[in-house]
């Protein structure tokens, strides 16, 4: 009889050592095992092949082992903490829904698009200003009446004169610094221009036409003899750009601090000839406010207003592109909602 237990040993170490393990299951010693089973008496055999079996169950376990430790591939060590190879190949991303600019993103390209070909520049403004830059600058002197038309958020956090920051509630506070910026261009013989399209924010109860948070396209010109004609036409030629169609303009008298005269801004209706819901069937939308910038502003920006004069205007850009696209509700631009953001 065979020494089976001896070659048991001898058959796991062989799989122990071999890069194919499941070939020792053909061994010829097995092999000759299943023979010999058929050549014992009946007496023998139950018990031999038994023993048999439990040899080969015995072998298969090893095998199955030494298949596992072939097939484990040990990876080099990831140190979290290194610094990022910028030559490393970058990992793929998950896969994700392509997302798209927001329309007042898009229309806010647009807009600079368009006066960039009238020559503006395009500034940015800030989400934290002083009162300076908000009131101070532009004619509001402290106390002026007018500076309660513009109720916005303020910061705890105070300035130099220990007034309290405030978030803007237009974006006229970036006048002063962009023609402080751009005034060396006068000396030179050329004109500042320069709009800014930005969020402005103010301390409203919030409705279809009112939200707290929105956006405002500020622009400014200053060169010798710019008069008010050249205001209306800038105006009409961007509205015009905008809306691909001719329309009529109109300037009312009006007030603000900051420049004299004042103009409200009014254009026929781009999308009727006898009246609408978008221009509560008059015809006429009130669009802006205009007008030429105002010597003491000039004078706070170290321009002399004897020699240069200049116009601003302030226009809502959520307005303009509520009525391009007959949005009815301004709240849906901040409200995230797929549905609307989708259709863009
Ligand atoms: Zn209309």
């Amino acid at each position: 009889m065979p020494d089976i237990e001896l070659l048991e040993r001898q058959l796991t170490a062989r799989v122990h050592a071999s890069a194919q393990p499941s070939e020792v299951l053909r061994a010829p010693e097995i092999r000759q095992l299943y023979a010999q089973i058929r050549t014992l008496d009946a007496s023998q055999r139950a018990e031999f092949g038994a023993r048999v079996n439990a040899l080969k169950l015995s072998i298969e376990q090893a095998i199955a082992a030494r298949q596992a430790e072939l097939d484990y591939v040990e990876l080099p060590p990831i140190d979290v903490t290194a610094p990022m190879d910028v030559n490393a190949a970058l990992p793929a991303l998950l896969p994700a829904e392509q997302g798209s600019q927001h329309p007042l993103t898009r229309e806010i390209a647009r807009i600079s698009e368009i006066f960039g070909r009238m020559g503006f520049v395009t500034e940015q403004s800030r989400e934290i200003d002083d009162q300076y830059h908000m009131f101070e600058s532009l004619n509001f002197p402290k106390g002026h009446p007018a500076r309660d038309d513009y109720d916005t958020f303020m910061t705890v956090e105070t300035d130099r004169e220990q007034e309290p920051l405030i978030a803007p509630a237009h974006t006229s506070t970036m006048q002063n610094r962009t023609l402080v910026k751009y005034r060396d261009q006068l000396e030179r013989g050329e004109a500042i221009a320069a709009i800014v399209p930005d969020r402005v924010f103010r301390n409203e109860d919030l409705d279809a036409r009112h939200e707290h948070t929105f956006y405002q396209v500020e622009g400014i010109y200053v060169a010798r003899g710019v008069h008010a004609g050249m205001l209306v036409a800038t105006l009409k030629k961007f509205l015009e750009e905008y809306y691909g169609r001719q329309l009529e303009v109109r300037v009312n008298p009006f007030y603000f601090p900051f420049t004299e005269p004042s103009f409200e801004f009014a254009l026929s209706c781009p999308f009727c000839e006898h009246g609408c819901n978008v221009c509560s069937q008059s015809k006429w939308i009130e669009l802006l406010g205009c007008g030429m910038i105002h010597p003491n502003v000039l004078r706070a920006a170290d321009i002399d207003p004897e020699v240069y004069t200049g116009f601003a205007f302030g226009c809502g850009i959520d307005r303009l592109v509520m009525m391009k696209y007959g949005i009815e509700d301004v709240r849906h631009f901040e409200s995230a909602k797929l549905d609307f953001l989708r259709q863009f």
